[in-house]
């Protein structure tokens, strides 16, 4: 974990550009992804079928799921957008050619059963929600506030994403404003479960750590800068294993876990800023510094199994 620094790079853009490096390995996740920006940012026009983006790390994930998908030729154009004036519009438009009929109909396909709450795989549906994402999707600095937002040109769309998301027992709230309809996450956990979903997993720890750091009310001004992070062993450790604990709850869930391990797992969960020494004493009956540490040890073998490739945890580890 290296040292989390939003101060070189604005929060937002860091994560969007670490989630445009992801391209997923699967064809069905590409093509989700590609509907999803497409959902909010594709048009049919007179020319052949257009996405337009206010990012180029969102452009470059048009282009390249396009190309992965179907090799098409494509036009790109960047103009710079007048009214604001920072920001430059990113075209990758499809012309009219053989295949633009297919392209369009599996889009179209894809964006249809969502629209009719077919959700189908969890795979598709977090592609299709990072593809949203990159195209209107923005987050505060967590040092601030914790919002996460995407704004829609209408409320169906918010209302299928909304949806969507709620597939994955996350709760976002949407609102209407004049000219469109923003949904929104302002809760920590929340906004920290939406990340690991999209595969956001610096940004999730970035969060993450300004969460602990928050949370540890006596020493957040000594906290918050980075060297003091990144001296913080202690703070490291504690985030892997909730990092870890996240994971086998995602995957296999806590349950899967024997007692013990189960005990400190939940604890964990409970303290993320304990010490070891405090967690071995929260629990009935104490247990030792390295023996809790050598409990954490099992859920990181458990948890690096579940990224090796989803083994079963065994269920006969004892504490
Ligand atoms: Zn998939």
């Amino acid at each position: 974990m290296g040292c989390f620094s939003p101060r070189l790079m604005g929060f937002s853009r860091a994560t969007r550009d670490e989630l445009a490096r992801i391209i997923p390995e699967r064809r069905c996740c590409r093509l989700a992804e590609l509907a999803g920006l497409a959902y909010v940012d594709g048009n049919i026009t007179p020319e052949g079928y257009d996405v337009v983006v206010g990012q180029a790390a969102a452009a470059r994930t048009v282009y390249l799921l396009f190309k992965e998908l179907y090799q098409p030729y494509m036009e790109i154009k960047v103009r710079h957008r007048a009214r604001f004036n920072k920001h430059n519009l990113y075209m990758i438009r499809i012309p009219h050619q053989p295949q633009l009929e297919t392209i369009c109909n599996s889009l179209k396909g894809v964006q249809r059963r969502y629209v009719l709450g077919r959700w189908g795989r969890a795979c598709c549906r977090r592609a299709f929600l990072r593809g949203v994402y990159l195209g209107r999707g923005s987050l505060t600095n967590p040092r601030k506030t914790y919002h996460l937002e995407i704004v829609f040109d209408s409320f169906q769309q918010a209302a299928v994403v909304q949806s969507c998301i709620e597939t994955f027992s996350l709760n976002p709230g949407v609102v209407q404003r004049k000219n469109h309809v923003t949904l929104y996450l302002k809760d920590g956990s929340q906004i920290s479960q939406f990340l690991n979903l999209l595969g956001g997993h610096t940004a999730l720890l970035r969060l993450e750590s300004v969460r602990v750091v928050k949370g540890m009310r006596n020493q957040v001004n000594r906290l918050v800068n980075c060297e003091t992070a990144n001296m913080d062993k202690t703070l490291e450790a504690a985030l892997r294993q909730v990092e870890n604990i996240r994971l086998i709850q995602e995957q296999v869930g806590l349950e899967s876990l024997s007692l013990d391990l189960q005990e400190v797992a939940t604890l964990r969960l409970e303290h993320p800023y304990a010490s070891l020494r405090e967690l071995g004493q929260a629990l009935d009956p104490p247990l030792s510094k390295s023996g809790v540490n050598h409990r954490f040890r099992k859920l990181e073998g458990i948890a690096e199994e579940l990224r090796d490739g989803g083994a079963k945890p065994s269920s006969d580890s004892t504490g």
